[in-house]
């Protein structure tokens, strides 16, 4: 099996290019038969999904736009705990088909968050399309529309997810080997 390493730690391939590409594509296409009236804006969250976002685009083949945004966290006061801003979403969603490209859904809670901030400017509908989910982590109820990938609890890089910055240029998705 392919070992590398990045930063100090070791990781193997776990999902390899051509499955992934096989998915995204299948994942494309559901997404072009539900929507296909809708003229949907994708909203691609950075800095994780911009390999899978690039990849889910070229597969869709009806009119639509993308717009990229970002979660920022910073620590609110000690009554707030964590506080999340939405950064980056000039457009008007009010009455839209939204749909929400993410890495890789975990506990949820950043999805949750991101999906209530978009319900308050209106939009028509929003859809999630994560590449990957933990299901073993979700602590809240989440409707994910299209998922490419369920995957075990472990930690993983590639294909423009991250290890401490680094990892995001890997083709395949890799998994922590443990120890
Ligand atoms: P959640 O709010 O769903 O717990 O967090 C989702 C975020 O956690 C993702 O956008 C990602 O930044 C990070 N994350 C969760 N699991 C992994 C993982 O296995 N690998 C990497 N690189 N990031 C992860
Ligand atoms: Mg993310």
């Amino acid at each position: 099996m392919k070992k590398i390493h990045v930063r100090d730690r070791e990781f193997t391939v776990s999902i390899p290019e051509a499955a992934i590409m096989q998915r995204v594509t299948q994942v494309a296409e559901q997404i072009n038969n539900d929507l296909k009236d809708e003229n949907p804006l994708f909203l691609a969250v950075l800095n994780g999904s911009f390999m899978f976002a690039a990849d889910l685009l070229r597969g869709i083949s009806i009119p639509c736009e993308i717009s990229f945004v970002r979660m920022a966290s910073y620590e609110g006061t000690s009554s707030t705990g964590k506080v999340k801003d939405l950064l980056g979403l000039n457009e008007d969603i009010s009455g839209r088909s939204i749909v929400v490209v993410e890495d890789i859904i975990d506990s949820g809670l950043t999805m949750k968050h991101l999906l209530q901030t978009l319900q308050q400017k209106g939009p028509k509908q929003v859809k999630v399309a994560s590449l990957l989910v933990k299901p073993g982590n979700l602590k809240v109820d989440l409707d994910i529309s299209y998922c490419c990938f369920e995957i075990p609890n472990d930690f993983i890089v590639g294909y423009g997810l991250d290890y401490d910055g680094y990892g995001r240029n890997l083709r395949d998705i890799y998994t922590v080997v443990a120890g």
